[in-house]
């Protein structure tokens, strides 16, 4: 799913476990622009991430702690791998399948 028309919401950032771990391990391979396309907020926000995470560091008090609320699942097949296994709500890939989503194009 390529919607672009993400809506940006600063206060209720629901990031899946995995995709911090893919984070950690990729943030430094794509833009801001592109790891907030991923992780469905605005750049500001995933700014905030990676400076929570001590990944990256930003200046300013606007990075501070953003709330997580947690994280509703379900077992919707993944629409291009077709496996179910749980994942966050309104997530419509796999995390395998999202991490393999710019490889692939
Ligand atoms: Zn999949």
């Amino acid at each position: 799913m390529n919607d672009l028309g993400v809506v940006c919401m600063p206060k209720k950032v629901i990031v899946p476990r995995r995709f911090m771990e893919w984070l950690r391990e990729n943030h430094n391979d794509y833009t801001h622009k592109q790891l907030a396309f991923r992780a469905d907020c605005c750049v500001d926000t995933l700014k905030r991430l990676l400076h929570r995470e001590g990944l990256q560091t930003f200046e300013g008090a606007k990075y501070v702690a953003i709330n997580e609320n947690p994280i509703k699942m379900w077992n919707r097949p993944c629409i291009r791998c077709k496996c179910e296994k749980s994942r966050p709500k309104n997530q419509y890939v796999c995390t395998p399948c999202w991490g393999r989503e710019y490889e692939d194009t």
